[in-house]
């Protein structure tokens, strides 16, 4: 069970070290009427000039932006929402917390830092490692390679 800490900060730090060689920018969606594309935030006001970083084309006439509407542009707006920029924060994020579950090894149990819960005595005892919190962090990335479903927190399923 102690790998899943392992394997959880490598899946982060993977994913933080992609998005910065990604360029670690904001990225926004612009539009020269036919198509949509992402640009570095940095390219407004003018993103139509910029580098793509990509771009989908729609079956609109460009000079009737209303038509916009029936397309389904779902998922220009998901990789935005997703831009390097927000994936290092929420990483930066998930490893702050990662931190703060620190797993404390007595040499006879591992137990988390932070978490406690009720023991047989009615005092707080340390929750035992790795707690929920980082299980559900865990969870969150279950679709990768290496996952073992004994890692998700009790009462979850996949
Ligand atoms: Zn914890």
């Amino acid at each position: 069970m102690a790998e899943v800490v392992e394997w959880l900060r490598s899946q982060i730090i993977a994913d933080k070290e992609a998005a910065e060689a990604a360029g670690g920018e904001e990225w926004i969606i612009g539009t020269d009427g036919q198509q949509l594309f992402l640009v570095p935030a940095k390219a407004e006001p003018q993103p139509w000039n910029a580098e793509r970083i990509t771009e989908w084309t729609y079956p609109v006439n460009p000079r009737q932006s209303g038509e916009w509407e029936e397309c389904d542009r779902s998922k220009p707006f998901h990789i935005a929402r997703h831009d390097p920029r927000d994936t290092i924060a929420r990483c930066e994020a998930d490893l702050a917390i990662l931190d703060e579950h620190e797993v404390h090894d007595s040499g006879f149990s591992r137990s988390c830092t932070v978490c406690f819960e009720e023991g047989k005595d009615g005092d707080d005892v340390p929750v035992e490692a790795p707690c929920r919190t980082v299980r559900l962090l865990a969870y969150g990335r279950r679709y990768r390679p290496g996952w073992n479903p004994d890692w998700a927190p009790e009462g979850i399923t996949s």
